[in-house]
């Protein structure tokens, strides 16, 4: 059983990806469960053509630990099992210790079967901190992909988060697999991307493109691959499904200063015409 964690920044991108790719594994006949750890709750609206009904907390505070494993695992698209850790009310404690609650809770009622191939944590959060680094501190996730794009913000995030995986790497054996690049139609984005990578010592493992039939397929609760199968963006995430399928390059990240950031995107993240007048 592979256990992956999807890191990145807010809207980057990791719920719809992570559900797209999903979707691709369970077409090649892999067993997967996707766990949201976003208090959100919108991990699973794609594959489960809808929000979820009951998150783990919101069970746990309504009716204890007393329930049946149905309760909070759904079957979406495929038999992909979905379940939702959801979180505290707004204002009120931390968001990520619901993701372990929910991790244990998921253990005792036996959700962790023999056979699943895949368990997916998709994980709010900029920085690796407290509870967001749950499911890779308490070493349920040993590898873990990082969404990001072209844009600053997403590869600081990246850089933040790469910190995190850095930390708890020397502890646990978790390790970095790549970076998804979620399209943002950045200039250069492709090799600005790779630069980052290579920087982080790991690579891009796909360029996700930008389409909007991503957003058609959301208006309608699905993935684009159970939406319309045949169109391109179903056939990339089928290959970013099978790029982590294969993969086998898993690094300790080599976070970079915020000055070495920013001289990448000088270097990279320029147009020919910007570049000869730096
Ligand atoms: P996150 O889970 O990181 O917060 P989401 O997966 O919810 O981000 O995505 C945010 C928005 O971006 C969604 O409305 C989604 O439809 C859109 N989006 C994500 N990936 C793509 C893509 N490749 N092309 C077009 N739109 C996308
Ligand atoms: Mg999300």
């Amino acid at each position: 059983m592979r256990q992956i964690a999807i890191y990145g920044k807010g809207g980057i991108g990791k719920s719809t990806t992570t559900q797209n790719l999903t979707a691709g594994l369970s077409e090649i006949g892999k067993n997967v469960m996707v766990v949201g750890c976003d208090p959100k709750a919108d991990s699973t609206r794609l594959l489960l053509g809808g929000l979820a009904q009951r998150t783990v907390l919101d069970t746990l505070r309504e009716e204890g630990e007393d329930v049946d494993l149905d309760y909070i695992l759904k079957r979406g698209f495929n038999g992909i099992r979905c379940v939702e850790s959801g979180g505290p009310e707004p204002g009120v404690g931390c968001a990520g210790r619901g993701i372990i609650t929910s991790i244990n809770m998921l253990e005792r009622l036996g959700a962790y079967t023999e056979d699943l191939d895949y368990v997916f944590y998709d994980v709010l959060g900029d920085v690796v901190c407290g509870g967001f680094a749950m499911p890779i501190r308490e070493g349920k996730a040993k590898e873990i992909y990082i969404v990001a794009s072209g844009e600053m913000m997403a590869l600081y995030a990246a850089n933040n988060i790469s910190k995190g995986i850095k930390r708890y790497a020397k502890k646990g054996g978790v390790r970095l697999g790549g970076i998804i690049c979620n399209s943002r139609k950045v200039e250069n984005e492709k090799e600005l991307i790779e630069a980052f990578a290579e920087e982080l010592g790991t690579q891009l493992i796909y360029f996700v493109p930008r389409d909007n039939v991503v957003q058609e397929a959301e208006i309608h609760k699905q993935t684009v691959i159970q939406f319309d199968p045949d169109s391109n963006q179903a056939k990339e995430y089928r290959s970013l499904a099978k790029a982590i399928e294969s993969n086998d390059k898993f690094v300790i990240p080599k976070p970079m200063s915020q000055q070495r950031l920013e001289e990448i995107f000088l270097r990279h993240g320029l147009t020919d015409k910007n570049l000869s007048a730096v």
